[in-house]
């Protein structure tokens, strides 16, 4: 009897094809029985305890120096939160006090007073000490594993390549992994601009997310596809299904090859119109990557992965040395450094930014900054001394109108005369962009095209506020269509005024990434492109194999339909016939 094959559908995150064994990494819960000691056992029990923190923190020192080895000392950084917990003397006192009166195993008792500090830590209005509970929540269980004598669980465990199916990954997840063994994301929750989907796609693996049931229907060892391009994950395929995805994944990789190939060749059409294609990146770690790609620069550099996983703000010299090492990374390619963008998806422990009941629509972004000039300036006092060692430029992020631009550009103008008063050299002719992702700002480009020197569309949130769909819930990811005719005409909207302004216009959403899109984008006029590294070798290639004027035609006749799946599927039409599919 043949087993039947489980085809589960979800949101195709990152493109390609992967093929190999299943690897569940699930968080560990542990069952501790309440168990009585003896007097005699209480020294035994007490030394137990201390040898299980003292060997939890050698294991988290071991992770840190891992960390900062791979990916550098801000990651590492994240768990300097947790070796505080296992420093706590309430709680070290607590337990042992307990022990001693209750005469349970110190296993029981740890867990207990765990779960009562977490109880009271969740019940405090503060968002602050509410984020503390994952930090207690990892060491604890960490303790109870060294306590209960279990071997740990570490990602450096696999021994083989696999594909990794979880829940979700947190960015410290993701940045304890060892890249070279891992095959595919799959997840039960996130959607295509999640942090797990960016990393897919700057690690150039597929990934399939969002399947809600992937954890309870793969088991660790299941033989699965993944086809990041079409969303689907099989689990212990047929003969058939599993010969046929290992043509599309050559398929795949030999057409990968013959797009690297083209990587250092400028992105210009068959009648000679050049556009630029840079990099989207969230550490300056990636520039390796940047360049391997053939990036012209960077596009957007999310600068608040700065602010995130550390229980410290940075000062202004950190921003200033990983600003200056990006700039001259690059050589003569720019950089726009994205300020801060804090709020919505990503939090900093250390700014109290509060949860919001609607994070996306609340205290974020630029509306923190203009509300926290201290904390402002002083990144804008950072980029503005690095500007020296190479082609700096700086946008805004989650602008709706005029007078945020303004504000902004006034605390701007502050800290050019800080470091003027102070001497210090700064390029005085700082381009400042403005992003456009707010409908309200779509619609009003005209107004900004005037005050900024270019614009660069955020799609990842404009899709979410024009069509109004959370961009990070899979139960709704069905009506995130970049295609959506009041997409593509907002967009049309913005590259019209800002080429009326006399500025260009770049694009740094996951859209501009996307090869369905690129045709229509580049008929509608956009001036660049600003993706995830790894897919720029296939974005120059389709702009290199197409005219300007073939290009127009198509957006035109995209932008006459009516349905989003029309127009995904027009232009697909289109690259088919050109060869590019
Ligand atoms: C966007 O919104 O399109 C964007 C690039 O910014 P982020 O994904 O960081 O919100
Ligand atoms: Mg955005």
């Amino acid at each position: 009897m043949t087993e039947e094959v489980i085809k589960l559908k979800g949101i195709p995150a990152s493109s390609g094809i992967a093929i190999g064994k299943a690897y569940i990494w699930a968080k560990e819960e542990f069952i501790v029985p309440k168990e009585s000691i003896t007097d005699e056992e209480i020294p035994t029990q007490i030394q137990l305890f201390e040898e299980a923190l003292i060997r939890t923190r050698r294991e988290i020192l071991d992770l840190q120096k891992k960390i900062s080895s791979e990916m550098g000392q801000g990651e590492a950084q994240i768990l300097d939160a947790h070796l505080l917990v296992l420093e706590d003397r309430m709680l070290i006192e607590e337990v042992i006090a307990r022990l001693k009166k209750e005469k349970l195993t110190v296993a029981y008792i740890f867990q207990d007073v765990l779960k009562r500090y977490i109880q009271v830590f969740l019940k405090i209005e503060d968002e602050y000490l509410k984020e503390k509970v994952s930090d207690i929540n990892d060491v604890g269980r960490r303790v109870l594993r060294n306590l209960l004598g279990r071997v740990p669980r570490r990602f450096d465990d696999l021994k083989e390549k696999v594909i990794l199916v979880s829940h979700d990954f947190s960015p410290s997840d993701t940045a304890a992994m060892p890249k070279k063994n891992i095959l595919s994301f799959v997840t039960d929750i996130g959607g295509k601009t999640s942090h797990t989907a960016i990393m897919a796609k700057s690690m150039a693996i597929p990934a399939v997310l969002g399947l809600e049931v992937g954890t309870s229907t793969i088991k660790s060892g299941d033989m699965l596809i993944v086809d990041g391009t079409a969303g689907y994950v099989f689990i212990n395929p047929t003969l058939e299904i599993l010969e046929k995805y290992k043509k599309e994944e050559t398929l795949f990789r030999n057409l990968s090859q013959r797009f690297v190939q083209l990587k250092d060749l400028p992105a210009i059409t068959l009648d000679g119109k050049r556009v630029h294609i840079a990099a989207n990146i969230e550490l300056p770690d990636e520039i390796p990557s940047v360049l391997e790609h053939g990036a012209e620069g960077i596009g957007l550099y999310r600068s608040e992965f700065f602010y995130m996983n550390r229980s410290d703000l940075p000062s202004e010299e950190e921003h200033y040395e990983a600003y200056k090492f990006v700039a001259k990374a690059v050589g003569d390619n720019s950089v726009i450094i994205r300020t801060m963008d804090l709020g919505g998806d990503k939090f900093a422990s250390q700014l109290k930014i509060p949860h919001d009941m609607v994070p996306f629509l609340g205290w974020r972004a630029i509306r923190f900054c203009l509300a926290r000039p201290d904390i402002f300036k002083m990144q804008l006092r950072a980029i503005l001394r690095a500007s020296v060692f190479g082609r700096l430029r700086l946008m805004y992020p989650m602008i709706s109108g005029i007078e945020e631009l303004r504000q902004a550009n006034q605390i701007l103008e502050e800290a050019k005369k800080e470091l003027r008063e102070k001497g210090l050299k700064f390029d005085e002719n700082i381009e400042v962009g403005v992003m456009i992702e707010v409908p309200s700002a779509a619609m009003t480009a005209d107004i900004l095209g005037k005050e900024a020197d270019f614009f660069s569309i955020g799609t990842n949130d404009l899709i979410q506020y024009s069509i109004a769909v959370d961009r990070t819930n899979e139960k709704v990811a069905y009506l995130y269509e970049p295609a959506h005719l009041g997409v593509l005409r907002l967009i049309r909207n913005i590259i019209e005024a800002g080429h009326n302004a006399n500025i260009w216009v770049g694009m740094c959403g996951e859209m501009a990434g996307d090869a369905t899109f690129c045709i229509i984008l580049l008929g509608l006029g956009l001036d660049e492109f600003s993706m995830p590294s790894a897919v720029i070798p296939e974005i120059k290639h389709i702009i290199r194999s197409v005219t300007t004027k073939q290009a127009k035609e198509i957006a035109d006749q995209a932008l006459s339909l009516s349905t989003a799946k029309e127009v995904e599927d027009f232009a697909n039409s289109k690259l088919l016939e050109l060869n590019l599919l």
